[in-house]
Order: C-alpha cells, then structure tokens, then sequence
C-alpha cells in the first residue's frame, strides 16, 4: 500500500431537493496515508457525514474522483463495493446500530458470519477483540444489559473483527457521557497505536478532536482547514 490509502480529487456531492440544489461536499481534495487518526469537525450541515459517506463508497459524488485502496470508486460494480465495505473498512455510529436480541458477542461476530468464516473461528476471533476492548467478560450480555460506552465498544468490536485498514467512526461519542467518551477516545488511539488502524472520525466536541493526529475543519462543503496537530500521547 502506498501512502495515498484514501485519495479524493475535486469531489463534488449534490443533492437536489425540488428546484434546489444543495451542495453537501464541494471541490474537496484530500489524501489519507495509513496509520493516520483524523478528526473532521464543522458545524451541523457542514458536510462532515457526507465526506465519510463518500469515501467510504456509500454514495457517488456528483463529480471527481474517490480512490480507496488503490481502487478507483466510479469503476467498481455495487456488489464490488458491497464486498469492499463488509471486508475492508468498518463503521462505528453515533448510535451505536447494535442488534437488540444478539448478545455482545453474536453482534461482534455477526460481520464474520456473514462473510462464511467458520463459526468456530468467528467465535474465537470475537471474544479476541471484545477483550480489546476490555469486555470478555460482557460477551453474554444483551444490548440493554450495558451501559452506552460498553454498547460502544462492542460496536467498535464489531467494526474491527474483520481487521479492516479504515475505521470510519461518525460521532462515536455523540450520544455517550464525558467519561465514557473519553475511553471511547482513549480505545481508538490504542486501536492506532497498536494497529496502525486508520481511523476517520467526524466530532463536534473540539476535546475528542484533540486524540486525533490531523484536524480537517469543514464549513459549508469545503475544507477550509487542515491542520497537524501531532495527536495526544497515550
Ligand atoms: P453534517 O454531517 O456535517 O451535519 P451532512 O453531510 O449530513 O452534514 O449534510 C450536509 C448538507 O447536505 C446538509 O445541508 C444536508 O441537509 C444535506 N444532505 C445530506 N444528505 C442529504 C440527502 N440524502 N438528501 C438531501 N440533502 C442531504
Ligand atoms: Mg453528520
């Protein structure tokens, strides 16, 4: 792999709402190299989901071009894409998307299943990562049996188990308390230290952005700034 894992060159994203067209991403350019924890903060309506959505291959820009992986986007069928989003990069929520009736480790093994590893081996490998994330001994429990920062971490769990080189997280700690934020936080950088996971998350609170080692500031569809910030040390 180079060092262009993401590479977006003049990405444009409209959508039309009648007679009106809203610029959600405009005439973005960006490169991504491995290993990189960046933060993408902007107000409300910035266009921060839609990046994430764009370079994740979840929507198509209206003009430009979006290459993950040494793939160009625009070439791959939707089946192809299908397969590279459940194989090669995992998303973390706002709201956590965890299925209510699975337990923490039917829900971190449920993306294995579904790409036909063995069940045995799903198994092995899930109760692996829900001890990365500090919650062997949560693998039982339900959804509504953990508190908002485990349910996080089982998501997390569930994003890593198939190894992906990107994590896409869309205001992980959203929706979580200052402490269970912050060891939300504290879990991705030793996903980057460890790792080397790329990860990709889009915050509002300028504190979260701060574990990241680059900060893109978005305003109205562009990038207005992009800075390195150096990260936190763990
Ligand atoms: P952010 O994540 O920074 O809050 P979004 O990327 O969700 O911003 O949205 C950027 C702009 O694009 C907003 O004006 C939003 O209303 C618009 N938008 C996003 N998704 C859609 C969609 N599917 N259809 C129409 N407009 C959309
Ligand atoms: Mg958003």
């Amino acid at each position: 792999m180079t060092d262009r894992l993401i590479w977006l060159d003049q990405v444009t994203k409209e959508f039309r709402r009648g007679e009106i067209g809203v610029r959600a991403v405009d005439q973005v350019s960006l490169t991504i190299a491995p290993g990189e924890f960046v933060a993408i903060m902007g107000k409300s309506g910035s266009g921060k989901s839609t990046l994430l959505h764009l370079m994740s291959g979840l929507q198509q820009p209206t003009s430009g071009r979006v290459e993950l992986l040494g793939q160009a986007l625009a070439t791959l069928t939707d089946d192809q894409l299908t397969l590279l989003r459940r194989h090669r990069l995992g998303f973390v929520f706002q709201f956590f998307n965890l299925l209510p009736t699975l337990t923490a480790l039917e829900n971190v093994t449920l993306p294995l299943l579904m790409a036909r590893v063995p069940a045995r081996e799903a198994e092995r490998k899930g109760r692996a990562v829900l001890e990365q994330v500090g919650l062997a001994d949560r693998a039982d429990h339900r959804p509504d049996e953990l508190s908002g920062g485990q349910m996080q971490r089982v998501a997390i769990a569930r994003a890593l188990v198939t190894e992906p080189p990107v994590l896409f997280a869309d205001e992980p700690t959203g929706n979580l308390d200052t402490v269970a934020g912050e060891e939300i936080l504290l879990l991705l950088k030793r996903m980057q230290a460890e790792r080397g996971q790329t990860i990709l998350m889009v915050t509002h609170d300028p504190k979260a952005a701060a574990y990241g080692d680059r900060l893109i500031t978005m305003r109205d569809g562009r990038v207005i700034e992009d800075l390195r910030t150096g990260g936190m040390a763990l």
